[in-house]
């Protein structure tokens, strides 16, 4: 088990190899089979791997090859998707016992765009149930845990994606972020995770959770990779009428742009919000280097963000308990036995986890005629002032930076009492779902916890902190530039930890 064991490679390595005609896509695909059967019992990030199909797939690519045609642009690359998209014929569970045995009849639109490209879709992953949550704890059907510590969350909603690409179980994967859930997973694990601009992704095939919110994104080891994916996802669907019709870049070329004189500004409310000194002294880091780089750094204020938080828990459980008001026994999933409809409803719906049912019971309350005004009208008041405040704040700068969390990875068990502990993991994320901004977390180093080992065998655990980079509205470019540029600078230091990583998870015992 080397360093260039195929399943400890990125997707863009990976694909050049396949292109040379030096490995086959049956070879890559058996390397991460063979790597999910090995290190899954520690990880627990899938909740269906689809090893025939995969295979089978990956003769198709191989066949296609060797006549001498293109594969498309993932030819032969693992996928995994998180288990709130469709895939025609697989389960689809968005991690709930409501939907535990629903197999999706058709494709999203992102999951259609992968297979036309060649890509080896390999399973579904674990995920918070309806993707509520921040830590994966939330999933009724299993528990994932974090591949750098084994006693820590991966995060969440999308624990399950960022989790196998953090442990070599696949090269790239597809999560859905609608407060945080794939940059605050993809920074608990040490990977990269882009949320696009709203409408840029399409949503079609995605199990709703806060339509005005929720956007796909794609999860892998570096920004490259993350590019190859969003180079494949992007672009207008006439089946989702919220996605834009504009040109779309080539994301990858943008690799190849400067970032110099680029102008960055550090909001100063995002300091304060319970920031660790460890995440802290990593930021700083990222800081200097960014300046190093050419990039021009100035601490800045967006007021208004101080209440995102409140305002995302008021508006994403109000369009929630609406989005899964269809639960209800009659068209999809489970159903439940009873004498009467009302109480097919009820009985049926008691198979919601708690955290699905205080949002639909927090929603309800604050769509409801007495508190209307009092709380949803407010909280969308207070998005527009947000959006305000970034609209400004881009006048002058082209990109804005933060700590994607304000911890690293918390314990499993640590927060599950505490809702609103739960919640302030996403403080630095959900401001950009609120003003419908691409936003990008890239991992910028690490924190030294104490491994919880006992007396003298007590050790340092090295836990990956994330950077986040936020940008204009559809300029994903100038994001994806300045985060390659950064990730450059640390890729060696951060790789050998991910190697060192994912080498001992390889280990018995
Ligand atoms: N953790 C946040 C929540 O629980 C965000 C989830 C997400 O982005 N899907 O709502």
């Amino acid at each position: 088990m080397g360093d260039n064991a195929l399943w400890n490679m990125k997707a863009s390595a990976l694909l050049e190899l396949m292109t040379a005609g030096e490995v086959s896509a049956t070879e890559v695909v058996e390397a991460f089979l063979d790597r999910i059967s090995e290190v899954e019992p520690k990880v627990g990030a899938f909740l269906e791997v689809m090893r025939e199909e995969g295979l089978a797939q990956a003769r198709r690519i191989d066949k296609l090859r060797q006549s001498g045609e293109y594969p498309g642009l993932l030819g032969g690359l693992p996928v995994a998707v998180k288990d709130n998209i469709c895939v025609a014929g697989a389960r689809c569970t968005s991690g709930s016992r409501m939907l535990a045995n629903w197999i999706a009849p058709y494709d999203a639109t992102v999951v259609r765009a992968l297979k036309e490209q060649g890509a080896v879709i390999i399973g579904k992953t674990n995920m918070d149930e309806f993707a509520m949550g921040s830590s994966t704890e939330n999933s009724a059907l299993g528990l994932t845990r974090n591949p750098w510590d084994p006693r820590r969350v991966p995060g969440g909603s999308s624990g399950g994606s960022a989790a196998a690409v953090a442990a070599g179980e696949v090269p790239l994967a597809l999560g859905s972020d609608t407060g945080g859930s794939v940059r605050q997973p993809a920074a608990f694990t040490g990977v990269t995770g882009l949320k696009p601009t709203y409408g840029r992704v399409s949503r079609y095939g995605l199990v709703a959770f806060a339509s005005s919110l929720d956007q796909i994104g794609p999860i892998a080891a570096d920004v490259k990779d993350v590019c190859l994916l969003m180079d494949v996802i992007s672009g207008f669907d006439e089946r989702d009428s919220t996605s834009e019709d504009r040109p779309v870049p080539s994301y990858s070329r943008v690799l190849s742009k400067s970032a110099r004189g680029l102008k960055a500004g550090v909001p100063k409310e995002c300091l304060t919000q319970g920031v660790s000194r460890g995440v802290r002294e990593c930021f700083e880091r990222a800081l200097e280097i960014l300046e190093d780089l050419g990039i021009g750094i100035k601490e800045t204020s967006l007021p208004m963000i101080r209440y995102a938080l409140d305002c995302y828990y008021i508006i994403a459980p109000a369009e929630a308990s609406s989005n899964l008001s269809r639960f209800d026994g009659v068209r999809y999933g489970l159903r439940a036995e009873a004498k009467s409809l009302e109480e097919m409803y009820m009985r049926t719906r008691r198979n919601f986890g708690p955290e699905v049912r205080r949002r639909i019971m927090l929603g309800t309350f604050a769509l409801s005629a007495g508190y209307y005004d009092a709380y949803y009208l407010r909280a969308a008041k207070v998005r527009t002032l947000i959006r305000r405040d970034f609209k400004r704040a881009f006048e002058e700068f082209d990109i804005l930076l933060s700590p994607t969390t304000p911890t690293t990875a918390f314990l499993l068990g640590e927060r599950t009492q505490d809702p609103l502990s739960m919640y302030m993991a996403d403080v630095l994320t959900v401001p950009a779902n609120l003003a419908g901004l691409p936003a990008l977390s890239v991992p910028c180093g690490f924190e030294d916890v104490p491994s919880g080992g006992n007396g003298e065998k007590e050790t340092l655990r090295r836990l990956p902190v994330g950077l986040q980079i936020t940008g204009r509205p559809f300029d994903e470019e100038t994001v994806l530039c300045a985060g390659y540029a950064f990730y450059q600078a640390v890729a060696a230091a951060v790789e050998a930890e991910l190697t060192c990583m994912r080498k001992g998870l390889g280990q018995v015992g």
